[in-house]
């Protein structure tokens, strides 16, 4: 599938007018091409950079204009991850959550709710945190405990998630409660959108095997949340469960793949690495090369309005093995460097070898993405 032609231009157009600001802005984004080790300066460094980009409107472009965005196709929204990681930046982390969980809202919360919360968090004034698993209730989020008890024009919440990225920066929280009985299994789970500073929320950090405090335990004690915080319909949490891990499966695979090529790129340009690594690095850029050809194709069809599906799980699935194939191959080119080094270079190799092991977990594991695959598009017969 090709892209439209008016979409075509505006991607040809937004590339170019992109390029020529980047030509003028790098100083201001070069904090972004090195990233600090803190996790604090690191969301504080991508938060200024994300609000400049939001200041020049190009973070804005590819979204409704009822929510703050400029309007136009989605496709520029593909493109801004891509021309950055091109010229050696990160991306601001942020831009995978706004697709996530912003285009959640967008789609299922109430006009009133998107329009007053949304450009907070395209703008980087906030950071919201998805509040799905539970100690209990990972890969089976139907089984939730998690509970919201109506109270009239109110639900009062109570419950524990785990495993929030970032949720100790998080101004809102995008939660799955229980709204039903428990024998409903997702039938009776509803989203919900908190305020972190409500009275009851308690955000403790978990620290990940990198080091880093990336993510967080949410403990919710008899926290009021208004009934206008509801997205989407009362029990229709399975329907807005499907629309967040379709984007966290096909659209962030997009944008991963773009900083995943460069951290190939940064491999090649490391001392020692020569023809002698050329097969081992050939099959790594195959196998990546593949998710890209594959997250564009999907990137398309969110360009044209269609649902992305299941198919996304065969995004998942490539971008787990794309991913731990990248930094599998930088482990072993680099192997003294990267388990023994000090220098910042060596902890970021070992620092992102040690986080790809995670990539066949976040956004649902790859034992549960060949499920998918087998039942939802081979026909095989279902588990259960
Ligand atoms: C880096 C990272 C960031 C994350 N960020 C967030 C976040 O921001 N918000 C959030 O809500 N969650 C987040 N998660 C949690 C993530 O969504 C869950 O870890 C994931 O869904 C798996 O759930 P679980 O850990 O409970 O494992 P389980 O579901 O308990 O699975 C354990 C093992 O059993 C296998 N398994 C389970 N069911 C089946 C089955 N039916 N068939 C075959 N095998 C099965 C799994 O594949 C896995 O190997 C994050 C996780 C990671 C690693």
């Amino acid at each position: 599938m090709t892209l439209p032609a008016p979409a075509r231009a505006e991607y040809d157009e937004f590339r170019v007018d992109f390029a020529a600001w980047l030509d003028e802005h790098g100083a201001d984004l070069e904090p972004l091409r090195t990233l600090p080790e803190d996790i604090h300066e690191q969301h504080r460094t991508q938060s200024r950079v994300q609000r400049l980009l939001f200041d020049h409107g190009w973070l804005r472009r590819g979204w409704p204009e009822e929510v703050g965005g400029l309007g136009g196709s989605k496709v520029v929204r593909g493109a801004l991850a891509e021309a950055l990681t091109e010229r050696g930046y990160e991306y601001p982390f942020a831009m995978g959550m706004i697709e996530v969980l912003g285009s959640a809202m967008v789609k299922f919360a109430e006009p009133e709710l998107g329009a007053e919360m949304f450009p907070r968090f395209l703008a980087g004034e906030e950071y919201w945190a998805q509040g799905f698993s539970e100690p209990e209730a990972g890969s089976d989020l139907g089984s939730l405990r998690t509970r919201a008890v109506d109270q009239g024009d109110h639900w009062r919440l109570t419950g524990q998630k785990i495993w929030t990225t970032w949720g100790q920066f998080a101004q809102r929280g995008v939660v799955l409660a229980r709204t039903g009985e428990q024998a409903q299994g997702f039938a009776g789970i509803t989203a919900l959108f908190i305020d972190m500073d409500s009275p009851g929320v308690d955000v403790r950090t978990l620290r990940a095997m990198n080091g880093t405090d990336e993510f967080c335990e949410m403990f919710f004690d008899d926290v009021i949340v208004p009934k206008s915080r509801t997205m989407g319909a009362v029990g229709g949490g399975a329907k807005f469960t499907m629309a967040v891990l379709e984007s966290e499966r096909g659209v962030f695979a997009w944008q991963r793949q773009t900083w995943l090529l460069r951290r190939l790129s940064d491999l090649l340009a490391e001392p020692g690495i020569d023809e002698r690594a050329a097969g081992r690095i050939g099959e790594v850029y195959a196998t990546l090369y593949g998710l890209r050809l594959r997250a564009r194709d999907t990137f398309r069809r969110v360009v044209a309005g269609e649902l992305i599906g299941p198919q996304s799980s065969v995004d998942k699935m490539l971008l787990s093995t794309a991913e731990k194939g990248v930094f599998d191959v930088a482990f072993e080119l680099l192997a003294d460097d990267t388990l023994l080094g000090d220098g910042s270079v060596n902890r970021a190799w070992r620092s992102d070898y040690l986080y790809a092991r995670a990539s066949s977990i976040y956004g649902g594991t790859a034992e549960i993405q060949r499920n998918i695959l087998a039942e939802r598009i081979l026909g095989l017969p279902r588990e259960r």
